[in-house]
């Protein structure tokens, strides 16, 4: 756990869709966390079977390639504190019914298939995730307000 930890937050073709861009956006920002990436990419299936690695072979897989390939995401990275574990934290559990309210998925979504957002597992994930989704590299600059958010 570091200030500089990495996470990677894609806001799937479903939230782009039902217009929760900024609401997410914001939760990460007015939380304390650095946006140090962000684009909206219309990803192949190609792509994202990459992204998905981990999880080819289950019988969800070729509707979930499908379901992330159907529109644009918005693809972004926040740096700050245990960033991973509270990113995940933030998004909620896989399945929206068994998210608590005040996270992203228990208050904006109900069914696993369509859980509006992604949200790197592991440290070591997220930056492989980093470097998939942002090969040309991530723009350097000072957050002047991490003397308020960090002692
Ligand atoms: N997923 C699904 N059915 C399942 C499990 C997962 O459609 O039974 C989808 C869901 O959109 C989930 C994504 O596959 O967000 C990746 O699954 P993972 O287990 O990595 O969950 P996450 O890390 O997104 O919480
Ligand atoms: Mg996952």
């Amino acid at each position: 756990m570091s200030v500089s930890e990495r996470t990677y937050i894609m806001i799937k073709p479903d939230g782009v869709q039902r217009g929760l861009v900024g609401e997410i956006i914001k939760r990460f920002e007015t939380r304390g966390f650095k946006l140090i990436a962000l684009k909206l990419v219309h990803a192949t299936p190609e792509h994202l079977e990459k992204h998905y690695a981990d999880l080819k072979g289950k019988g969800f897989f070729p509707g979930l390639i499908k379901y992330m390939a159907s529109g644009p995401v918005v693809a972004m990275v926040w740096q700050g504190l245990d960033a991973v574990k509270t990113g995940r934290v933030m998004l909620g559990a896989t399945n929206p019914l068994a998210s608590s309210p005040g996270t992203i998925r228990g208050d904006y979504a109900l069914s696993v298939g369509r859980n509006i957002c992604h949200g790197s597992d592991s440290v070591e994930n997220a930056e492989k995730e980093i470097s998939l989704w942002f090969p040309e590299g991530i723009v350097q600059y000072t957050h002047n307000q991490a003397i308020w958010v960090f002692e």
